[in-house]
């Protein structure tokens, strides 16, 4: 496999090395092995970061400029697209995407999402006639305006590097915004790279600027306490989530939050086509690291013996189809880390305990290489209060909870303190009504695509506030502002 290029730090319009020029690996998880390496920012650095951006967004036109911002951002978006190949080979070293997962979901969905922005732009209002109005005895005419937030500090995680990355750089930029990005320490790269790709598209310099670290909590929590920052965009882990809440009250940080989900995939008993349906709820594109992968799957208690001998031969047919870096119809890799690898596996150990009984897989497979190999695994017999049925896993693992009814599968979905995604099968009108009493923020029915770059994505509960992506995640960088003016 080959190497990848150097992350750089991308500050105020120039790569760099580090202050101290210090480097650290960026692992491949198909071998362990380095695949090259990331320039450790230090503190001076993401001081240096934010101190560009806030100077950017205060001195410049940046925020108000729309049409040439607009152009600006376009030429950004373009500069990606044509990049295509070099995002593909990044997700598949760094993020171990198979190729299959690669160029799907991981970049063609990150880059579809970015043209998508670029036309939700159109529908942003920048001011609006609010009319002329009588109170205390005079004429006011009113105007409400939107503008830019200010700086914004991006958060990213490993899993979607690119898509996440594009979900806030591209949409804080579009809304007038200045950013500094600081991608997870496992996928540095695809952080980076998209400074070099500001740099080719003639993006001003300051209005972009990305940190990597091998710390995961350094630049992160520095930018989440300095007030010079107005807006952290967070993406990760809910834990992490809440602590960026913490940090963040000190300077009443505005905080979006995109984090972890239990998504309930829900097959009604008069689901068209129901083996099939059944058989593809197997966790195993991208390893199943995914935020929104529906991982508990709900079948009708009359109908479970048969779902669970339809998922025998499900994960049995696919028991050689993963884990192969050169099949281009691979859609399964490895997770990110030897540390993800160590949590998946202990999960898979709970399950065990907890009484469930696996079905399949359940092993790490050294045999696969030397990377983080785990098999696709299945659990049945699952109640949904054991800990496999209510924790984030975040691997290529399934658990499989029987239900009464509609009614009893709907409570099981809501019962967790997650509320991302999910999936219902049915029956149109009845699959739909069942997905209306989901309490989760992106709702699939019969396969319908509820997540794309035009519409809003995000969580109910414990999965986060805010929304990303489309219109909402364009507005969520804006400030609204009401203007009186007094005209009699
Ligand atoms: P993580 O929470 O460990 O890390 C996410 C980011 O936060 C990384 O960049 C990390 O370096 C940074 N970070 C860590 N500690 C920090 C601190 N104290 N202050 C500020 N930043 C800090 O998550 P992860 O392991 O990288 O990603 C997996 C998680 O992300 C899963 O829970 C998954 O569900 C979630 N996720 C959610 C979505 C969504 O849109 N809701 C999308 C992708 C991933």
């Amino acid at each position: 496999m080959s190497n990848l290029s150097d992350a750089l730090l991308y500050i105020n319009g120039e790569m760099r090395p580090a202050s101290d020029n210090k480097y650290f690996d960026n692992t491949n998880p198909w071998t362990g092995e380095s695949c090259g390496k990331a320039a450790d920012a230090t503190a001076a650095d993401v001081e240096e970061a934010i101190a560009c951006a806030r100077k950017t967004f205060d001195e410049t036109d940046w925020a108000t400029s729309h049409d040439e911002r607009y152009a600006k951002v376009c030429k950004f978006v373009e500069v990606m697209l044509a990049n295509r190949e070099k995002l593909v080979e990044i997700s598949r070293l760094e993020a171990g995407a198979a190729i299959g997962a690669a160029a799907r979901a991981q970049i063609d969905g990150a880059l579809n999402g970015a043209k998508d922005l670029l036309v939700c732009y159109k529908e942003v209002k920048w001011e609006l006639d609010r009319g002329v109005k009588n109170e205390m005895g005079f004429d006011t005419k009113r105007i409400v305006q939107h503008e830019a937030m200010g700086v914004v500090g991006a958060i990213t995680p490993w899993n979607v590097p690119l898509y996440v990355n594009v979900g806030k750089v591209v949409a804080a930029l579009l809304a007038g915004c200045t950013v500094i990005l600081k991608p997870a320490p496992d996928t540095p790269l695809m952080g980076s790279i998209m400074g070099e790709l500001a740099i080719e598209a003639g993006l001003p310099a300051g209005v972009f600027n990305v940190i990597t670290s091998s710390d995961p909590a350094m630049a992160g929590e520095m930018l989440t306490t300095d007030p010079r920052v107005d807006l952290i965009s967070f993406t990760g882990s809910t834990a992490v989530g809440k602590l960026i809440m913490k940090n963040g009250a000190e300077s009443l940080k505005r905080v979006f939050l995109e984090l972890g989900g239990k998504s309930a995939y829900i097959v009604l008993d008069d689901a068209p086509e129901f083996a099939r349906v059944v058989m593809s709820s197997m966790v195993v594109f991208h390893a199943g690291q995914g935020c929104a992968y529906p991982t508990r799957l709900l079948v009708p208690k009359s109908r479970y013996e048969e779902s669970v001998k339809m998922l025998e031969m499900a994960y049995a047919g696919f028991a050689d189809k993963w884990g192969n870096f050169e099949e281009p119809t691979c859609i399964m890799g490895p997770v990110i880390s030897k540390k993800q690898m160590d949590r998946v596996l202990s999960y898979i150990e709970t399950g065990k305990q907890e009484g469930a009984r696996l079905l399949a897989g359940g092993n790490a497979r050294p045999d696969k290489g030397t990377g983080y190999f785990i098999e696709p695994t299945c659990f049945v017999d699952v109640s949904n209060d054991m800990r496999i049925a209510q924790e984030e896993i975040f691997g290529p693992v399934l658990v499989v909870i029987p239900y009464e009814d509609d009614a009893d599968a709907v409570r099981i979905a809501n019962d967790s303190i997650y509320g991302l995604g999910g999936a219902v099968f049915g029956s149109t009108e009845r699959a739909l009504a069942v997905a209306k009493q989901v309490r989760a923020g992106a709702l699939s029915v019969n396969g319908g695509m509820s997540i794309t770059g035009d519409l809003p994505f995000g969580g109910y509960k414990q999965s986060g506030m805010g929304r990303e992506w489309g219109v909402e995640g364009i507005e969520e960088f804006l400030e609204v502002k009401a203007i009186g003016i007094r005209v009699s």
